[in-house]
């Protein structure tokens, strides 16, 4: 690696200041065609930290155009070389992770140790584990009949257009860009509104290593810019994570065009603790599986938690005692366990739920941790992490998606009617059971309606396991070999007549 790489910079306003109103195409930082940006703020503070460019149209043309040329060449790179390539990647992102982490937990509010650097870190890895994988693009060969050689193989589908969330932005990106990449795919990627900057920093550090053109990214908003990206005649694939709404807007948009899609959505995921429960690992699984550590902005987030009679109220107790000592502040700040809402928007969003179920007949609210006293944060987007008892599974707060920390716990006797509630939703990304009884918990995975059960865990995504929804959280999986080959390969057919 030559010596003239990027260095990391540690003062995330810098970074932020550095970045204001830039694009990544054809492997070079440049402003939006239109010359138009927006604000950037961080949201524990309501600092303008930046701005971003306003990318539309004419910069997805440009964008995509760059993308095409540089797809042929790079198709033709041997899989093992591309993989190599993007291992390099990985290697050099490692050296950045403080930097990357710094810098969403400023754009983000999430807390740079329980989020922002865990992410960082993940990041990288996704890369590295992908760098291995350009060998195992592999295809068959087909009984047919004598004299004639059958064989299928894996090619790839072409430009990528990849539209990301801002929650957890770099895991989500490093999902869909380290895959579609090792399959010979370039792509161009849209970041989220609220959070542009580390994501093209990211993109900024990989451009070092790969060709022009191979990854670009663009920032806008989802109508004038993500829009044009899924209806641009040359993408030919589409991969989305965000919320449902968009989600059916983009496949309609694929359909029209006749590409696939891949769809990362929301959703609204039980966990059911048995009265046989190890009770401080279920708590302990709760606090994790809620992401209170994201402020609960995860899709996967057990915002349903059914408990069993006979240990209700220790496990409530215990809840609250655990989210009551985790400390909501700064999210630059090492001793901060909780950050803040991302955007006034969502803060709004997630209040007018708080106010339902304080309003609902039955329902106790319990309001977690504390408010941050430190005045600089006297105009973030803080919220206190809210357990809802008492609630019953047709509240709104049980049904929709609040992405926010407010989870509800739904009392019950029977196992039957558990299972019966946590498939009664239109989601299904995630499920756990908590139980020391095997049979009942391999029944459980059987009947769980999600993408993904966990017994007695509740693990975040891993790179080699298929991730995804069913129902209406989403189309396809991401992370795992399986999801390269299905979600960025075309199958082509060969036969040869050897007579
Ligand atoms: P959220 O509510 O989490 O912001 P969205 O689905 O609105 O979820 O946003 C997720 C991503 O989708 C963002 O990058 C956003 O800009 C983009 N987006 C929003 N609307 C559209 C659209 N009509 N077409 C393409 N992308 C869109």
């Amino acid at each position: 690696m030559s010596d003239n790489r990027l260095s990391p910079v540690l003062d995330p306003h810098a970074l932020a200041k550095e970045l204001s109103g830039k694009l990544l195409i054809d492997g070079a930082l440049v402003p939006a065609a239109s010359g138009k940006a927006f604000p950037i703020h961080n949201p524990a503070t309501g600092e303008r930290i930046g701005e971003a460019a306003e990318g539309d149209a004419a910069d997805v043309d440009k964008a995509v155009q760059s993308a095409t040329k540089a797809q042929k060449a790079w198709a033709k790179v041997a899989p093992r070389e591309r993989g190599k390539l993007i291992g390099d990647c990985a290697r050099l992102l490692q050296d950045h992770i403080e930097e990357l982490a710094r810098l969403i937990a400023l754009e983000s509010g999430k807390a740079i140790r329980t989020e922002s650097r865990v992410e960082a870190g993940v990041f990288a890895d996704v890369f590295q584990f992908y760098s291995g994988l350009g060998s195992e693009i592999k295809g068959e060969t087909v009984p047919f009949k004598p004299g004639m050689l059958t064989l299928t193989q894996r090619e790839p589908i072409g430009v990528v257009g990849a539209i990301i969330p801002w929650n957890v932005p770099l895991l989500l990106m490093a999902l869909k860009v380290a895959p579609a990449l090792v399959a010979g795919n370039t792509i161009v990627v849209k970041s989220a509104e609220e959070t542009p900057f580390t994501v093209l920093r990211a993109a900024q550090i990989m451009n070092q290593i790969l060709p022009p053109g191979i990854f670009n990214l663009i920032s806008g908003d989802g109508p004038t810019c993500g829009a044009p990206l899924v209806s641009h005649k040359d993408v030919r694939k589409v991969t989305f994570t965000g919320s449902v709404e968009t989600g059916k807007i983009i496949a309609r948009t694929a359909a029209e065009k006749l590409i696939p899609v891949t769809l990362e959505l929301g959703g609204k995921s039980p966990m059911i603790v048995m009265g046989d429960a190890d009770l401080d690992k279920a708590v302990d699984g709760a606090v994790v599986g809620m992401r209170f550590t994201r402020q609960g902005q995860s899709c996967t987030a057990a915002s349903r938690i059914f408990v069993q009679d006979a240990i209700h109220d220790e496990f409530v107790k215990r809840l609250k005692g655990k989210v009551d000592a985790m400390t909501m502040g700064d999210p630059l700040d090492e001793a901060t366990d909780i950050g803040c809402i991302i955007s006034q928007q969502q803060f709004d969003k997630v209040r007018s739920y708080i106010k339902i179920g304080e309003q609902s007949a039955g329902v106790t609210t319990l309001r977690c941790s504390a408010m941050p006293s430190d005045g600089k944060l006297s105009r973030g987007l803080f919220v206190q992490p809210v357990i809802f008892t008492g609630v019953s599974n047709d509240n709104r707060v049980a049904r929709e998606e609040i992405f926010g920390p407010v989870t509800c716990i739904i009392r019950f006797t029977d196992y039957e009617e558990a299972i019966q509630q946590a498939n009664d939703t239109e989601y299904g990304l995630s499920a756990t059971i908590w139980t020391k009884d095997l049979k009942l918990a391999m029944d459980a995975t059987q009947r769980l309606e999600a993408g993904v059960v966990q017994v007695n865990q509740n693990l975040v995504v891993q790179a080699n396991m298929s991730y995804g929804g069913i129902k209406s959280s989403g189309l396809g999986k991401e992370a795992s070999l399986e999801s390269m080959l299905e979600h960025f390969t075309q199958k082509k057919t060969i036969i040869i007549n050897l007579g």
